[in-house]
């Protein structure tokens, strides 16, 4: 493992207004209040949001927290890769979550950019700035919607880790046995990379529902009759939705997994509230 420490750290989305960018300035105070590693700010693939991203990052660096920006590579060329790479080199980013992304709908996969998959995202990232970047891919315990199978998945994802990938972020999932199966899979085959599970807190079961349907992230039939059953509750959702999300953190951390990375939406309370009922490092101060 070259990641002895556990990792705790925040992934946000950037907002597309000046008001939204405001919005989050707050939340990200509350959340660095207890000291994550760092926090990760989304793309849109095909560039669409990056002005977005480049502003979200730029507030997190004025307030000297460590930023890692996600890089999603699909309808890019590589002069804008290149771009982006020099950019963030410049502003002293030493981390990157490196992607495929999914093109938005209208912008045909194929049609247009130097990039079909992460893995050569990876490679071209090694290639032109050598060491100077720590990456974290993206890992699929529950299998990515469009892979032919799990093994092609797990070989796909090697892929990844042998391009130069330092760690894995997963897609969320709400089931600890499909991460501990797919982490004694990786290890299996070599994989020494630590693999942090994704948590996404339970708050709107309608959102959560159409997120996952969108990612191919599962939600166990019980969980989905449960929050079901509670309709537009939205006080009982949030509170079953944390002991659920708890429990599983606590499983996951008990069992050995090198870290968390929450996936916090922009909004702080639901994920603090993990925090410290985890008892993470920081808690003390909420
Ligand atoms: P890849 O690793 O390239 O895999 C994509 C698919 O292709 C998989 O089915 C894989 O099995 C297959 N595959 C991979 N390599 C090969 C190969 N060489 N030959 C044949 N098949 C192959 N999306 C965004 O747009 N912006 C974001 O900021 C963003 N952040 C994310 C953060 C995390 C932690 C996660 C888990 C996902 C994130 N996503 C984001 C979503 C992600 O972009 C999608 O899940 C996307 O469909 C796959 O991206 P990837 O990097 O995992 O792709």
């Amino acid at each position: 493992m070259n990641h002895p420490q556990p990792s705790f750290s925040f992934e946000l989305f950037p907002p597309k207004t000046p008001e939204g960018l405001t919005k989050l300035s707050a939340s990200i105070d509350r959340m660095n209040a207890v000291g994550p590693e760092y926090f990760s700010v989304t793309y849109g693939a095909g560039g669409s949001t990056r002005d977005c991203t480049f502003a979200a990052l730029d507030l997190l660096l004025a307030k000297g927290i460590a930023a890692a920006p996600h890089l999603a590579c699909i309808g890019s060329s590589r002069t804008e890769v290149r771009a982006i790479l020099d950019r963030y080199r410049a502003q002293g980013i030493r981390r990157l979550v490196a992607l495929r992304g999914d093109l938005p709908s209208g912008m045909g996969l194929g049609t247009s950019g130097d990039f079909r998959y992460a893995n050569e995202l990876v490679s071209f990232i090694r290639q032109e700035t050598g060491d100077h970047f720590r990456l974290e891919v993206a890992a699929y315990p529950e299998v990515h919607p469009q892979a032919g199978n799990a093994d092609q998945d797990l070989a796909n994802f090697q892929r990844k880790v042998a391009a130069g990938a330092n760690a894995a972020i997963t897609q969320y999932f709400y089931n600890a046995d499909a991460y501990f199966a797919f982490v004694d899979r990786c290890a299996g085959r070599g994989i020494k990379i630590p693999i942090l599970p994704g948590i996404m807190p339970i708050t709107n079961f309608s959102q959560l529902a159409r997120f996952s349907d969108a990612c191919g992230a599962e939600i166990p039939r019980w969980l989905r009759k449960r929050l079901e059953a509670m309709g537009d509750d939205i006080e009982a959702i949030r509170a079953f939705g944390h002991e659920v999300v708890l429990n599983l953190c606590l499983r996951l951390l008990e069992g050995g997994a090198p870290g968390l990375h929450f996936y916090s939406m922009n909004q702080a309370e639901p994920v603090l509230r993990l925090w410290h009922d985890l008892g993470l490092p920081g808690a003390e101060r909420l």
